[in-house]
C-alpha cells in the first residue's frame, strides 16, 4: 500500500513539474514578442542624497505588462531572459531608453541601469554603451551601470577588460545587492566601483536583528575608506532611515522615498526638487 501511495505522489509531482515547465515555455514564447508588442516599459526609482534630501540618481527598472497575466515581476522574467539570451536585446533596449530619458532630466541627474552577467560577457558591451550615449547626448558621467557579484564570479580576463573599458569611457559602475553573493573583499580591491549598494535584506534586518547595524556600519566604513558612495537599498521606514544615516551611508533608496514610477512621474519629481532648480538657474 505504501508503495502504491508513493507512486501516486510521484505521478502527481511529475504532472506538476510538467505543468510548470509548460507555463515557463509559454512565458518564454511571450517574452520573445514582448518588446515588439510594446509590453515592456522602463520605470524609475529615485536614489536620495541622505545629507541634502536631493535625488542624485534614478534607477531604471523593467516592467512587463503581459496581455493575459497582467504585471509580471522582473524577478520572474529576467532569469528567463538570461537563459534564453533575450536579455541581450531587452538590455540593449533598456540602455537606450534610459539614456534618452535621462538626457531630458535636470542637468547632473544620473540614471542607473542594471546589467546582467550575460550582457557583461558580450564583447560588444562597450560599443553598445558608446552608441547609447552618442545617440542620446547623455554625458558618460551621468550613466551608472549596476552589476552584481554574479558578474565577478567568472573572474575572467574579459570581465576585467570590460570594466576597464567602461571606466575609460567615464561611466560609473555600482556593485548591486552587496552582501547577498560571495562578497569577496578582493572584488572591492580589484574593481573600480564608484558605488556599493547594500542589499535591502540588511536594511530590513535593522531593528529586528541586533547585529544588523554593525554590518551596515562596517560596509559604510569600508566604502568610505575606498572612496566609494555607499547606498542603503530598501528603506521603508523613518526608523531605518535614521539608522542608515547614523551608520554612515551616503545615499538611500526605498519605498519611503518613492517606488519605481513612469517617466512622467519621475520627471515631475525631479523638476520639483529645489536644489536641481537652483542648479538649472545657476547654469542658465
Ligand atoms: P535591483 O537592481 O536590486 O532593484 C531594486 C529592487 O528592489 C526593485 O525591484 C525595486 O522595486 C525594489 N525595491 C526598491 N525599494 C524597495 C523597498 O523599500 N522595499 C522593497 N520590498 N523593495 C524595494 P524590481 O523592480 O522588482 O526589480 C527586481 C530586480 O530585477 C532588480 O533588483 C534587478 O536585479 C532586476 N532588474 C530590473 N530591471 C532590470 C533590467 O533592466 N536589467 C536587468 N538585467 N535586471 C533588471
Ligand atoms: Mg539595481
Ligand atoms: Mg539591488
Ligand atoms: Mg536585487
Amino acid at each position: 500500500a505504501a508503495k502504491g501511495n508513493g507512486g501516486g505522489e510521484h505521478r502527481f509531482f511529475a504532472a506538476e513539474m510538467e505543468e510548470r515547465a509548460q507555463a515557463r515555455r509559454a512565458l518564454e514564447l511571450d517574452l520573445r514578442d514582448a518588446l515588439s508588442r510594446n509590453e515592456i516599459e522602463v520605470f524609475y526609482q529615485p536614489l536620495i542624497d541622505l545629507k541634502t534630501g536631493e535625488i542624485t540618481t534614478c534607477e531604471a527598472l523593467l516592467r512587463w505588462h503581459h496581455p493575459e497575466r497582467g504585471y509580471i515581476s522582473p524577478a520572474e522574467f529576467v532569469p528567463i531572459a538570461e537563459e534564453t539570451g533575450l536579455i541581450i536585446s531587452i538590455g540593449e533596449w533598456v540602455l537606450q531608453r534610459a539614456c534618452q530619458d535621462a538626457a531630458k532630466w535636470p542637468a547632473g541627474t544620473k540614471v542607473a541601469v542594471n546589467l546582467s552577467p550575460v550582457q557583461f560577457r558580450d564583447r560588444s558591451l562597450g560599443a553598445r554603451v558608446v552608441s547609447a550615449l552618442a545617440k542620446s547626448g547623455l554625458p558618460a558621467q551621468c550613466l551608472d551601470l549596476e552589476i552584481t557579484e554574479r558578474v565577478l564570479l567568472e573572474e575572467s580576463e574579459s570581465t576585467l577588460y570590460t570594466m576597464e573599458q567602461l571606466k575609460v569611457l567615464g561611466v560609473r559602475i555600482s556593485l548591486d545587492d552587496f552582501g547577498t553573493g560571495y562578497s569577496s573583499l578582493n572584488y572591492l580591491r580589484k574593481y573600480p566601483f564608484n558605488k556599493i549598494k547594500i542589499d535591502r535584506s540588511f536594511i530590513a534586518d535593522l531593528g529586528r536583528d541586533q547585529d544588523a547595524p554593525s554590518i551596515v556600519r562596517a560596509v559604510a566604513g569600508l566604502g568610505n575608506s575606498l572612496n566609494m558612495i555607499v547606498v542603503a537599498e530598501g528603506i521603508e521606514t523613518e526608523e531605518q532611515l535614521r539608522q542608515v544615516k547614523e551608520e554612515g551611508c551616503h545615499e538611500g533608496q526605498g519605498y519611503l522615498f518613492g517606488r519605481a514610477m513612469p517617466f512622467d512621474a519621475i520627471m515631475e519629481k525631479l523638476q520639483a526638487s529645489p536644489a536641481q532648480r537652483a542648479n538649472l538657474v545657476a547654469v542658465a
